[in-house]
Formats: structure tokens, C-alpha cells, sequence
């Protein structure tokens, strides 16, 4: 297992949660507080561990500081399988259990979703992502996150010469971010090609339909039952011909396995550390451009943060459009100038707020209700 590492930033604090009755372990990271309290997902897997959390809370960290907001980086995880049927039992003990940390504000993440946020309402009261009925944007339901990609498309599109009406797209993961991103790509005009889930992955070099994908992932939970389409192998979906790639499930998918076999142009990275750095130089000298997870997937975060300005759905989404599209021409323009990594010139832009923030604070933010 790897060990946790300490920078500059953080990690501020780390809490480790067990509870021997239900049984289920999880563990929550307050990366860096200076630029307000800590906004992160809930991930729910079993695969989940300290050394994950602590790589996805930093990413927090530094989304929350390239998009302007007034909130730092945390990250929960809760190792346990999302279809077991206790899961409410669970998240109102770990809700319980992780309540006195009050600068970390919870949401929904991989495995979880608005339900879920109804069970912390209750126990703690500190949530975001919550359904509209109870005064919450559903972030997931209201597709912040597949938006956010889609906004960051047309930039990226245009930096790498690549026309989004026609452009061909693969999905990897059609979940809550992969879901939203390929209706609102098709709305663009670009064709999805390749969708894949946990189970499998489906192509059609003609388009698949998103009505259709919709309804066979309601019905059965899996994108192999569309029919009509191509089945293949869930590794296939890295090296079917495409113009955009978007990873959207788990943590180091693009690596050096399979990193030369990418034939896309664009990767937008709407899950969170998709790829690993050596995959990104490689992907780089290709020519292929990378734009960070925490440029382009951060509707998510943003349509939290203004869940808790108390703002309306309009007008999430029109800070979401705003904020990722001025951001990803402002990286992708210093990395071209720059001779840089597309995620090294976000990176640079993002820990000089956080330092700057710090020599005004001495340590962890607390929240106020
Ligand atoms: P989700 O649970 O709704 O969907 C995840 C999807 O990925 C599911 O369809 C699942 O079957 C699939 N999947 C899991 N393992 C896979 C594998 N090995 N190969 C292919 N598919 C696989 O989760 P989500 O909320 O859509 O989150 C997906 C990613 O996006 C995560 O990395 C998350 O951190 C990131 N993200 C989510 C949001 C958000 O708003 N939900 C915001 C920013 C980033």
C-alpha cells in the first residue's frame, strides 16, 4: 500500500472511520482549507483506499482554486461494495461518526448519489448535492459535471483543430459524469461512438443513440444490452477511433499499458486522475491534448458551491459555461506559450491562490451554520 505524502498544502487532516458492528471502514481527507471549507465526493467502492483519497482530495483542492470559488479540497471514501443493502445504515453511521469535522462538506461521488445526500441531511445537517425537493441542485441528476465536459469541449476542440459537430466520441464509464457528457457532446453535434461501463463497452462507427443507452442502462444496468451496437471488451474503449476521449469512471485508466493505442485527439478528463503522469507525456509527444480533470470536470464542484450561495440552477449553469470555458482557453493558451503540459500550467495557476490564501490563515477553516 502506498504511504500518504505531505506538502506544503496538506493533507491538513486525515480521518480514519471503522465500525465493527455493520461492518465498513472509510476514511475522509481534509486536503487544504485556506480558501474556505473543503467541498468532496463520496466515493463509494471497495477498492477505494487513504492513498486514493488523498490523491482526489488534493485534485479538490486545486479544482476549487482554478475555479475561483471560496472553498478548499476534501475527499471521502467508503470501502464497501454501493449495491450492498445496508448502504443507508452506513452512511448515517458514517455520516455520524465523520460530523465534528465541520470544514469538510460532503457530496455525491462515484457510487453514490442524491439519496444518499438525504441520509447526511438528516444525520448532520452539512451537504451539498441534495435532491431540489429539499432545497438541493442535484448535481448529478441536473448533469453539472457532463455539462462542464461538454463546455470544455468547444475550447479544446478548437486548440486541436477538431470540429465538434461530426466529431467522434468515446466514453469510458456511463455513469452520472459519462451519461451527462455524451447528451450534451450529441446536443454540440458530436456522435458518440464508444460507451462503456463495468461490465463491457459497445461501438458503432455510426453513433449509438442516447435515448436508447439511457434506457437499456436504466433497465438493466448495462450498456451491453443496447442493442445493435458492437460488443466489446471494457479495455477496448481506449483504442477505438475516435477524435475525443473521456474518461469517466476510475482513478489511473490511461497509463503506460495502453497509452499508445489512444487514437483520440482530445482527452477531457471528466473523471478525477484518469491518467497517470507518465501516460501524459507519452499522450503529449503524440501530439494528443489532455485537459486536466480539475479544468474540465469541474461543474460538479461549481454547481455545489452554488448550491451553498443558495443560487439557482440557471444560474450554476451559467457560471459553469463561464468559468471552465475562460479557464480551459486560459491553460491551454499558457501551455502552448509556455511549452507546457496542459496540466502543469492549471497546476501552476491553481497552488498560487491556495499559497497566497495560506499566509492569511493559520490553519484549518471552520465552518459556520
Ligand atoms: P457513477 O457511479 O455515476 O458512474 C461511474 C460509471 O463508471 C458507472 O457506469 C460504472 O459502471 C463505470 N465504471 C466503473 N468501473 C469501470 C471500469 N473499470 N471501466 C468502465 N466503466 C467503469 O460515478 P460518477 O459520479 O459518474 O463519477 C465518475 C468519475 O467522475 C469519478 O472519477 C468521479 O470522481 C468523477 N467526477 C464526478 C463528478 C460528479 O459530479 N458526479 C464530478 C467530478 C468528477
Amino acid at each position: 500500500m502506498e504511504t500518504i505524502t505531505y506538502d506544503d498544502l496538506g493533507p491538513a487532516k486525515i480521518l480514519n472511520i471503522y465500525c465493527p458492528q455493520v461492518p465498513f471502514q472509510a476514511v475522509v481527507v481534509v486536503d487544504n482549507t485556506a480558501l474556505g471549507p473543503a467541498i468532496g465526493g463520496v466515493r463509494v467502492s471497495p477498492t477505494v483506499d487513504t492513498h486514493e483519497v488523498q490523491r482526489l482530495a488534493r485534485t479538490m483542492t486545486l479544482k476549487s482554486s482554478i475555479a475561483g470559488l471560496p472553498h478548499g479540497g476534501g475527499k471521502a471514501g467508503i470501502m464497501v461494495d454501493p449495491s450492498r443493502p445496508d448502504m443507508e445504515r452506513v452512511f448515517r453511521i458514517f455520516a455520524r461518526m465523520m460530523g465534528e469535522l465541520t470544514e469538510y462538506i460532503p457530496a455525491p461521488d462515484m457510487g453514490c448519489h442524491e439519496k444518499a445526500m438525504t441520509w447526511v441531511k438528516d444525520e448532520i445537517g452539512r451537504v451539498l448535492g441534495l435532491p431540489e425537493e429539499i432545497g438541493g441542485l442535484p448535481l448529478d441528476k441536473l448533469g453539472a459535471t457532463g455539462y462542464g465536459v461538454a463546455e470544455c469541449a468547444e475550447i479544446a476542440a478548437d486548440a486541436a483543430g477538431v470540429k465538434l459537430t461530426g466529431a467522434r466520441v468515446a466514453i469510458q464509464g456511463y455513469g452520472s459524469v459519462g451519461s451527462a457528457a455524451a447528451r450534451f457532446l450529441a446536443e454540440k453535434g458530436a456522435t458518440i461512438v464508444a460507451v462503456s461501463d463495468s461490465k463491457g463497452a459497445i461501438f458503432d462507427s455510426g453513433g449509438l443513440r442516447i435515448d436508447k443507452l439511457d434506457q437499456a442502462k436504466q433497465e438493466t444496468g448495462k450498456v451491453t444490452d443496447y442493442s445493435g451496437a458492437r460488443i466489446m471488451d471494457g479495455s477496448e474503449i481506449f483504442a477505438v477511433p475516435c477524435d475525443i476521449l473521456v474518461p469517466a469512471a476510475t482513478p489511473d485508466v490511461i497509463n503506460q499499458n495502453n497509452c499508445s493505442r489512444i487514437e483520440a485527439k482530445i482527452i477531457l478528463e471528466g473523471a478525477n486522475i484518469p491518467t497517470t503522469q507518465e501516460a501524459e507525456k507519452v499522450l503529449a509527444s503524440k501530439g494528443v491534448l489532455v485537459v486536466p480533470d480539475f479544468i474540465a470536470n469541474a461543474g460538479g464542484l461549481i454547481m455545489a458551491a452554488m448550491e451553498y450561495q443558495e443560487k439557482t440552477a440557471d444560474e450554476a449553469f451559467a457560471h459553469i459555461s463561464t468559468r471552465i470555458k475562460t479557464n480551459s482557453e486560459k491553460i491551454l493558451e499558457k501551455a502552448r506559450r509556455e511549452k507546457l503540459l496542459p496540466r502543469a500550467a492549471a497546476e501552476l495557476l491553481a497552488y498560487e491562490r491556495v499559497r497566497a490564501a495560506m499566509q492569511y490563515r493559520e490553519y484549518t477553516y471552520p465552518i459556520r451554520h
